[in-house]
């Protein structure tokens, strides 16, 4: 995600606050079904409901129906099969806005309840370790936002987009909504005929009936609910060749396909670009969806990042930020997407990394500094972990502010760590740590003691001192090789962030 610099006019609950503060009183313990039913979680930090024990989804199939309103729910049924970890009365999906018509498990009626944000279901039967189940959810899926609910669906001018990161998913579909619990998702969304509908992953059908057409995608590698997307638009697909014969496909608004053009086009030496930093772009597939909707940031939806239109329409900005940003999204296909994080407190090994090559790209693009950029970076970071934490011990979401994990200090903050480190081990070690990171979790999850773990074997030395005191210090450590850099004033900071255009 990166957000953008215009203020933010929706509001993150306080409920979430608390949320936060009751970490300590969740467990993953599993109550029998005679005891009242709870909200579980997988023992995430940051969002302790998040996720759920018990199981481990394999796949989801999501049928929904749109009505060619954004005002009334769409019908919709998910489907998931899931492995059993444990032996089961009850299983806790994570479900918080929608109306739940019926649950199957196994194909046989099941009750179900609500807890917190969780929708607890008891099926007829117990359920045992290592198995096979199948849970089918009748539910709607609610387009417009509950109060002091933010994310899920997006309404743009001409249809739906969705922005699930970090929470959401679960206000769209019923799930396992944490990034540990990846899986792979089939899309079946019917909408009136003269709407175009796209999701992850590649197309698997497409079949008009009557007034109404049924479009299906399938993807073909396991993903996080967090970067699930499905775009309902009056939209214009695009296609191109990317590199090495990679099928690129852009969704825009119709009427502005042309207008955007020059922008789209900039995608395959993007891909290229960061192919020969990093390796093989992950995916089958890849593409910008521009959204006709101000959600105040940008998203990296798994084979198709969400940008508001705008972004491209909008003088203000340079032609060089642009395109940076456009690689911060793409980057993130590679970190965050196709290695998920194993917890939100790993966040910073997306948005550091996505930050550190949107800022090379900057520089050997646009002669953009990264010097510069970190050092000035360097100048504020005392001041973003005193506000937000340690790169990889970020604070909770705070009271009154949308998405609030997305701080400072796990962006340049964190890309100030990756500066540190290849000061620290040299460019050539540093390049092979980048290509064996996501080769070796490709389609995985990961976390920062693997980050720590594997920087060390290629560094050839144990970096567990030099990680502790750059990814938890409430001080940020000397710079190696650059004694001369210190904390700045504010004053000099808001000088030098000048001209970044970006929060
Ligand atoms: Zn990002």
């Amino acid at each position: 995600m990166l957000l953008n610099p215009r203020p933010c006019p929706r509001r993150r609950p306080a409920r979430r606050w608390r949320a936060a503060l009751l970490a300590s009183a969740v467990s993953v313990c599993l109550l029998a079904a005679t005891a009242p039913a709870q909200p579980l979680g997988v023992g995430d930090r940051l969002f302790p409901y998040l996720g759920n024990p018990g199981y481990d989804v394999a796949s989801y199939d999501l049928s929904l129906t749109y009505g060619g309103t954004n005002d009334k729910p769409l019908e919709a049924v998910t489907t998931i099969d899931a492995w059993t970890t444990a032996d089961l009365d009850r299983i806790n999906l994570d479900f918080a806005h929608g109306t739940v018509k019926s649950v199957q498990v196994d194909g046989r009626p099941a009750t179900f309840t609500s807890a917190g944000e969780d929708l607890v279901v008891t099926p007829d039967r117990p359920l045992h370790e290592d198995s096979w189940t199948r849970i089918t959810v009748k539910h709607t899926s609610e387009p417009v936002a509950a109060k002091d609910q933010d994310g899920g669906w997006v309404q743009t001018s001409d249809g739906l987009a969705m922005a699930n990161q970090a929470d959401a998913a679960h206000l769209v579909f019923p799930s396992n909504d944490h990034p540990s619990d990846k899986a792979m998702f089939t899309f079946r969304v019917t909408a009136p005929n003269g709407y175009t509908v796209v999701a992850n992953g590649v197309p698997a059908g497409k079949d008009r009936v009557g007034d109404s057409t049924t479009w299906t995608y399938r993807t073909q590698h396991p993903m996080a609910t967090e970067l699930a997307q499905v775009s309902i638009g009056r939209s214009a697909v695009v296609r191109r060749e990317g590199p090495h014969g990679l099928v690129l496909r852009d969704v825009v608004p119709s009427a502005d396909r042309k207008a955007l053009e020059p922008w789209l086009a900039k995608t395959p030496d993007q891909i290229a670009w960061l192919e020969s930093k990093v390796g093989r772009f992950p995916f089958e597939t890849y593409g910008v969806l521009m959204a006709q909707a101000s959600t105040g940031f940008e998203l990296e939806t798994q084979t198709l990042s969400l940008f508001e239109k705008h972004v491209f329409t909008e003088p203000a900005y340079p032609q060089w930020y642009i395109e940076s940003i456009m690689v911060h999204e793409l980057s993130h296909q590679w970190f965050g997407d196709s290695v998920s994080p194993r917890t939100w407190s790993d966040v910073w090994l997306n948005e550091g990394h996505a930050t550190w090559y949107e800022a090379l790209y900057a520089q050997e693009k646009a002669h953009k500094s990264l010097d510069d950029r970190m050092k000035a970076a360097y100048g504020s970071s005392d001041r973003w972990r005193e506000a937000g934490g340690p790169p990889a011990m970020p604070k909770g979401p705070a009271p009154g502010q949308k998405i609030s994990i997305f701080r400072p200090n796990i962006y340049d903050g964190a890309a100030l760590v990756l500066y540190a480190l290849r000061q620290e081990i040299g460019g050539p070690a540093f390049e092979r740590l980048e290509r064996t990171w996501v080769q070796e979790h490709r389609d995985s999850t990961a976390s920062t003691a693997d980050f720590v773990r594997l920087a060390s074997t290629v560094a050839g030395r144990d970096l567990n001192g030099f990680f502790k005191a750059w990814l938890y210090g409430d001080k940020t450590p000397p710079m190696p090789g650059h004694p001369d850099w210190k904390p700045t004033e504010p004053a000099k900071e808001a000088k030098a962030g000048k001209g970044r255009a970006r929060k």
